[in-house]
C-alpha cells in the first residue's frame, strides 16, 4: 500500500471558501433561532472548516411553516409541470457551471476522491434533476370505466404536501437530488436535513436552486445533529411525508416517531461487504487481492493518484478501527491492512480478512469502510443461502462466466439490485432501495415520483344528462 496522505492539496485544486453556512428557510439564509452552530470538520486534517448554524425544533417549525404555505397557496404545485421542469433544469445547468467548485467543497467536507466528485457525485446529481424534470410534465392520472357502466372516473396525480428529507453523509450530493428532485417533479414543497458532518453542498444548491427559480419556501435547507433538527422533523404533524436514508438504528427511530405522528416514510437504507468465493478459485483470488491492496493508494482526496481518500468523519474512522479490532478477535486472518494511517485526518488502510466465518460481527453488521471480508462456499445453493441469510438486502454483486449461473442467482438472492460482472453501476432511470431491513420505497426511477404523489379519484356519472348539445363536424 501507498501512503500519499500529507499531500498538498492545493496543488491539484482550488480550495474553495465557504460561501454558506446558515439556515436557508424561506428563500432567505438565516441564524438558528438560539444562535447555536456547530463544526463541520475537513476529514483530511480534523480540522474545523465551518462553523454552521444548528437548527432544532423552532428552526424546522419555521422552515415546515414555510413550506407549508407555498405549498398550500404558493405557485409551485400550482404550476404545469412544464414549467417545473425548465427551473429544474436551470438549476441544473447552474450546478453544472460550479462543477469545480462544488466538487472541491464536497471533499473538503466529506473526504471524498475530487476526481470521484468530479465525474461521479456532482455529475450523477445534474443527471437526477434532469432526468426528473423530464418527468415532471409526464404525470398522468388514468381513466376509468367503472362497472355498472353508469358511472366513468379518472385519476388525478397530485403531489402529497410537504416532505422531510433526512440524508446521510456518504453521498450528500447525489442523496439531495436523489430525494429532493423527485419531489421537486411532483410539485412538493420540501425540507433537507443534511448529515451533520457534511451539511455544506445542501445550502450551496440551496442558494442556486433560489437562483434557478425554485420559489422561497419550496426547498428549505436546516442543518444540524439527528437527534434535535432530524427527530423534530420526523415528529412535525405539519409535514405530510418523511423521506430517509441512513443507518436501520436511525430508522427505527424515525419510523416510530412517524407511527406517534401524521407520517408516511420513503425509504431506509444499509450497504453491506461480504465476498463469497467458490472453493476452486479462493486461493488464486486471496493471492491477487494481496498485490492489489499493497498497489492500493491511500491519500489526500484531491491527490489525482489517490485510490482512497479519509475516512468521512472520526465516529465512522473510529468505528471502522473497531470492528477491525472485533474481526480480529474472532478469529479472521487479516490479509491486508488493519491499520490506521498518519497523525493527522481519519485515514485508514484498505483491510482485508480471509477465512472469515457468517456468525463473525465483521460479517453479519455494517462496517461501512475499506474492509472486505472473503468466504469461501462450495455450491451456488449453498452460496445464495448464505447470502440470503442476513437481515439485510439492499445490494449484491455476481462474477461468473455462466449465463445459467448468472439468471440463477440473480433471481434467488434477495436485494433490491443485482450487478451481474459489474459492480455499483447506477442510473437514474434505476430503481434503487432495498430488501428486509434495508429498507422500504425505491429511490430513482419513475416510481420514486411516484412516492411524492397521491391518487385521487374522480367520480362522475354517464347518464341522465337532463340537456345536449352535441357539434359534430
Ligand atoms: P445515521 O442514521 O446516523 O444518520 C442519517 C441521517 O439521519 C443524518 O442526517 C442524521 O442526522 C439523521 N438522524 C440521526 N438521528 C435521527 C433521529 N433520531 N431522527 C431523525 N433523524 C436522525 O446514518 P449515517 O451514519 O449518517 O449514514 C450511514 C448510514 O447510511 C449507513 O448505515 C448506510 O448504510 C446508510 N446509507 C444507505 C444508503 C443506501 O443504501 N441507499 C445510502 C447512504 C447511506
Ligand atoms: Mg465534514
Amino acid at each position: 500500500m501507498e501512503e500519499h496522505c500529507n499531500g498538498n492539496s492545493e496543488a491539484y485544486a482550488k480550495i474553495p471558501k465557504i460561501k454558506f453556512s446558515k439556515l436557508f428557510i424561506n428563500g432567505e439564509f438565516v441564524d438558528s433561532v438560539s444562535g447555536k452552530k456547530f463544526e463541520t470538520i475537513d476529514p483530511r486534517s480534523g480540522e474545523v472548516i465551518a462553523e454552521v448554524a444548528a437548527g432544532d425544533k423552532e428552526d424546522v417549525d419555521l422552515a415546515v411553516k414555510a413550506a407549508r404555505f407555498a405549498f398550500d397557496h404558493g405557485p409551485w404545485p400550482r404550476m404545469s409541470g412544464g414549467e417545473r421542469r425548465k427551473i429544474m433544469m436551470k438549476l441544473a445547468n447552474l450546478i453544472e457551471e460550479n462543477l469545480e467548485e462544488l466538487a472541491a467543497l464536497e471533499t473538503i467536507d466529506a473526504g471524498k476522491l475530487f476526481k470521484w466528485c468530479k465525474i461521479i457525485d456532482i455529475p450523477n446529481s445534474i443527471d437526477l434533476l434532469q432526468y426528473y424534470a423530464g418527468a415532471a410534465d409526464k404525470i398522468h392520472g388514468s381513466t376509468l370505466k367503472m362497472c355498472n357502466g353508469q358511472y366513468q372516473s379518472y385519476t388525478l396525480r397530485e403531489p402529497v404536501g410537504v416532505v422531510g428529507h433526512i440524508i446521510p453523509w456518504n453521498f450528500p450530493s447525489i442523496m439531495f437530488f436523489m430525494k429532493t428532485a423527485p419531489a421537486l417533479a411532483a410539485g412538493c414543497a420540501m425540507i433537507v436535513k443534511p448529515a451533520e458532518q457534511t451539511p455544506l453542498s445542501a445550502l450551496y444548491y440551496a442558494y442556486l436552486a433560489k437562483q434557478a427559480g425554485i420559489p422561497d419556501g419550496v426547498l428549505n435547507v436546516v442543518p444540524g445533529y439527528g437527534a434535535t433538527a432530524g427527530a423534530a422533523l420526523c415528529s412535525h404533524m405539519n409535514v405530510d411525508m418523511i423521506s430517509f436514508t441512513g443507518s436501520t438504528e436511525t430508522g427505527r427511530k424515525v419510523l416510530r416517531a412517524a407511527a406517534d405522528s401524521n407520517l408516511k416514510i420513503g425509504e431506509i437504507c444499509m450497504a453491506g461487504s461480504r465476498v463469497f468465493v467458490q472453493e476452486g478459485i479462493y486461493d488464486k483470488l486471496v493471492e491477487k487481492l494481496s498485490v492489489m491492496a499493497n498497489h492500493w493508494v491511500v491519500g489526500d482526496p484531491f491527490d489525482p493518484s489517490a485510490q482512497q481518500g479519509p475516512q468521512a468523519h472520526k465516529g465512522q474512522y473510529e468505528k471502522v478501527l473497531t470492528y477491525i479490532e472485533h474481526g480480529k478477535r474472532e478469529g479472521a486472518t487479516l490479509l491486508a491492512g488493519g491499520k490506521p494511517i498518519g497523525e493527522k485526518g481519519y485515514y485508514v488502510q484498505p483491510t482485508i480478512f480471509i477465512d472469515v466465518k457468517d456468525d463473525m460481527r465483521i460479517a453479519k453488521e455494517e462496517i461501512f469502510g475499506p474492509v472486505m471480508s472473503l468466504m469461501k462456499f462450495k455450491t451456488i445453493e449453498e452460496a445464495i443461502e448464505r447470502a440470503n441469510s442476513t437481515q439485510y438486502g439492499l445490494a449484491a454483486g455476481i462474477v461468473t462466466n455462466s449465463l445459467n449461473i448468472a439468471n440463477t442467482v440473480s433471481r434467488s438472492v434477495r436485494a433490491g439490485i443485482v450487478w451481474i460482472n459489474c459492480y455499483f453501476t447506477l442510473d437514474p432511470d434505476c430503481p434503487y432501495g432495498g430488501y428486509k431491513m434495508s429498507g422500504y420505497g425505491r429511490d430513482q426511477g419513475l416510481e420514486a415520483v411516484d412516492k411524492y404523489l397521491q391518487t385521487k379519484s374522480v367520480v362522475t356519472p354517464v347518464y341522465n344528462s337532463p340537456w345536449l348539445i352535441l357539434i359534430s363536424s
